[in-house]
C-alpha cells in the first residue's frame, strides 16, 4: 500500500464523475414504529463503489486531519475499493478502539466529510466516509467479531478508571492493551455513558455498545457499576488504592429551566427523557425504575432546545406518539432560526421526514398546569436575532408583547448539560473551574493531583464521542508514561 498517495497513478477526474452511492434508510412512516436504527448498511458492491470515489488526496488528506482520531481514512477506502473489507476495518482499528461506534454517531458532515475535497467534484458530494467505515466494521464483526488484538504481558500495575462512556472505556482498553490492571466505576447499573444513557437506538444500538463492553471483559477489563465515586467511595481513596486514577465522568446534570411550572408533572428534563424512553427499564437508574407513571407522551408534544440533544428527544417523542395510538404533533421550539442551531444537519431532515415540526424564534416564558399539577399549555414568547453573542450567534432578544400560549401535554428540555460539581466538592486537591468542569492538561489531561488525570466532557464540557475517545487515548499514553517512569 502505498502511503504517498501524491504518487498515485489514480484518474482523479474520473472519480469525481463518480455520482455519490446513498445509503437507504428505512422508509420515515415504517421507522416510527420502532427503535431500529434507520440506516441500513452499504451492499459490499456499492461500498466499493463509494469507496472508489475517494481521489486519494496527497498527505496529509483534509479527510483526516479533520478527525480528531486521525483515522487514515484513504488508506481504509482504497483498501475498501479492492475489496479488502477487513484490511480497511483494521486500519479504521489502528487509531480508533470504537469504529463500529463513531461510524455512527459521528458528525461527519462537520469532520471528515465535511473536509472532503470531493464535495467540488461532478456530484458536489463528499465520499460517505461514515457509511463506509460502518460497512467494513459490520463485515469484519460478521466474519470474526471484534478481534481481541495484542496485550502486552502484566505489569501489576493498578488503574482505576472512574466513569464508563466512550472517554473511560477508550482509556481502559488501552491501558489494558499495555498490560495494566484495570477497574472501571460506573454510577450506572450498566458501562457506556451517554452510549447507553443518552444517544438513542435509533441512531446506535445499544447491542454495539453491549458487544464492545463484553469484549472490554475478555481483555480483562473488571466493571464495577452502580458505584457513585465521591459518594460511595471518596476519589482520594481510589488515588491511595491504585497507582493512576483517569475521570471520564462526562457532564450529564441537565441544564435546568428556571421557569414557572418547570415542576409540574409532564415537564421533563431531556436526561431523564431520554433514559426512560430508550433504554430498558432494567438497566435504568434506580431513581427512573421507581418512577411511578409510565412515560406518556399524551397529544401535544414540545421539545424546547436545538442541539443534537433536542432532535432526539423530538425523535423519541414521535416514536412514543405513534407507539401510544396518537396521532403525530411534535414541535421542536428553538430561540434562534435554524441557520444557527448547533445540532448535526442530516439529523435535523430524518427529524423532518419523520414529521416533526419546527417553530424558530420562539422560547417558553412559563408552564401553565391544572389542579392536579399536570402540563396543559406552554406561554411562548416570540423572539428576534439581536447583536452576537461571545460564541459568534447572534443574541436572541424577546419581541415585547408577542406572548402566545400552546396546549401542551409533554415537554422536554433539551437546553443543555453541566458538569457535576460532585468530585470537585469532595476532592480538595482537585483543581475544577466553571461549575465542576475538572482543571486537566487539554492534551495530557494530568490534574492538579499526581496521579489522576481527566479528560472527555468533564473537562471540554458537552462534545463529542469522538473528542471523548481521543481524551481517553492521550490520557492512557500519558499514565503508561508516568507509570514507566514511576
Ligand atoms: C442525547 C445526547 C445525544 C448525543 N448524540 C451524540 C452524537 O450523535 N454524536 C456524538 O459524537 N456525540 C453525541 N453526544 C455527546 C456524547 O455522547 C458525549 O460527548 C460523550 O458521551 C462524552 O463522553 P464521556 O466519556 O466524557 O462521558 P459520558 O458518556 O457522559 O460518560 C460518563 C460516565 O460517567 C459516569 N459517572 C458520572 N459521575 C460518576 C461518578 N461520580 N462516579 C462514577 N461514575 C460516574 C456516568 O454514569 C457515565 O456512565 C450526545 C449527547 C447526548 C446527551
Amino acid at each position: 500500500m502505498p502511503t504517498k498517495r501524491a504518487d498515485l497513478e489514480i484518474d482523479r477526474k474520473a472519480r469525481a464523475s463518480i455520482p455519490m452511492q446513498p445509503v437507504s434508510k428505512q422508509d420515515a412512516f415504517e421507522r416510527l414504529k420502532n427503535f431500529n436504527e434507520i440506516y441500513f448498511n452499504y451492499e459490499a458492491e456499492i461500498a466499493c463503489i463509494e469507496a472508489g470515489r475517494c481521489i486519494q488526496c496527497p498527505d496529509p488528506a483534509p479527510c483526516q486531519l479533520a478527525c480528531p482520531l486521525g483515522n487514515d481514512i484513504p488508506t481504509a477506502l482504497r483498501l475498501t475499493e479492492q475489496g479488502r473489507f477487513i484490511e480497511a476495518a483494521e486500519t479504521f482499528r489502528k487509531t480508533s478502539p470504537m469504529p463500529e461506534i463513531c461510524s455512527r454517531v459521528c458528525p461527519q458532515e462537520r469532520l471528515c466529510e465535511g473536509s472532503c475535497t470531493h464535495g467540488g467534484g461532478n456530484s458536489g458530494e463528499p465520499v460517505r466516509i461514515g457509511k463506509i467505515e460502518k460497512f467494513v466494521v459490520e463485515y469484519q464483526y460478521a466474519i470474526e467479531g471484534i478481534p481481541i488484538g495484542d496485550i502486552a504481558p502484566d505489569t501489576g500495575k493498578r488503574i482505576a478508571i472512574v466513569g464508563a462512556g466512550p472517554a473511560g472505556l477508550a482509556a481502559a482498553e488501552n491501558l489494558r492493551r499495555k498490560g495494566h490492571d484495570i477497574t472501571v466505576y460506573d454510577a450506572n447499573p450498566f458501562p457506556g455513558g451517554l452510549l447507553i444513557y443518552g444517544i438513542p437506538a435509533f441512531k446506535l444500538s445499544k447491542d454495539r455498545v453491549v458487544t464492545k463492553v463484553k469484549h472490554l471483559e475478555k481483555l480483562g477489563v473488571k466493571f464495577i457499576p452502580n458505584t457513585r465515586i465521591g459518594q460511595d467511595i471518596p476519589l482520594q481513596k481510589l488515588a491511595d488504592d491504585f497507582d493512576a486514577v483517569f475521570i471520564g465522568v462526562g457532564a450529564n446534570i441537565d441544564a435546568p429551566a428556571k421557569l414557572e411550572g418547570a415542576d409540574l408533572k409532564g415537564v421533563y428534563q431531556a436526561g431523564e427523557f431520554l433514559i426512560r424512553a430508550n433504554v430498558p427499564r432494567a438497566l435504568q437508574p434506580a431513581a427512573f425504575q421507581e418512577a411511578d407513571e409510565p412515560l406518556t407522551v399524551g397529544k401535544r408534544v414540545f421539545v424546547i432546545g436545538g442541539g443534537d440533544t433536542a432532535m432526539d428527544c423530538t425523535r423519541t417523542s414521535l416514536r412514543l406518539q405513534q407507539a401510544q395510538g396518537y396521532k403525530l404533533d411534535v414541535t421542536c421550539a428553538y430561540r434562534r432560526t435554524e441557520a444557527e442551531m448547533p445540532g448535526c444537519k442530516a439529523e435535523r431532515e430524518n427529524a423532518r421526514e419523520e414529521g416533526a415540526r419546527f417553530e424558530w424564534l420562539t422560547a417558553p416564558k412559563r408552564f401553565i398546569g391544572d389542579e392536579e399539577g399536570r402540563l396543559t399549555g406552554i406561554e411562548f414568547v416570540r423572539m428576534r436575532l439581536g447583536e452576537p453573542d461571545a460564541s459568534g450567534r447572534r443574541r436572541p432578544v424577546e419581541i415585547a408583547d408577542s406572548e402566545y400560549i400552546e396546549p401542551a401535554d409533554t415537554v422536554a428540555l433539551a437546553l443543555g448539560y453541566w458538569p457535576d460539581p460532585l468530585l470537585g466538592e469532595t476532592t480538595p486537591a482537585l483543581d475544577t473551574h466553571d461549575w465542576g468542569l475538572i482543571t486537566a492538561d487539554a492534551r495530557t489531561g494530568k490534574t492538579s493531583v499526581a496521579n489522576i488525570w481527566a479528560g472527555g466532557d468533564v473537562v471540554t464540557g458537552p462534545d463529542l464521542v469522538t473528542t471523548a475517545i481521543r481524551a481517553g487515548l492521550h490520557a492512557a499514553e500519558s499514565i503508561h508514561l508516568y507509570l514507566n517512569e514511576e
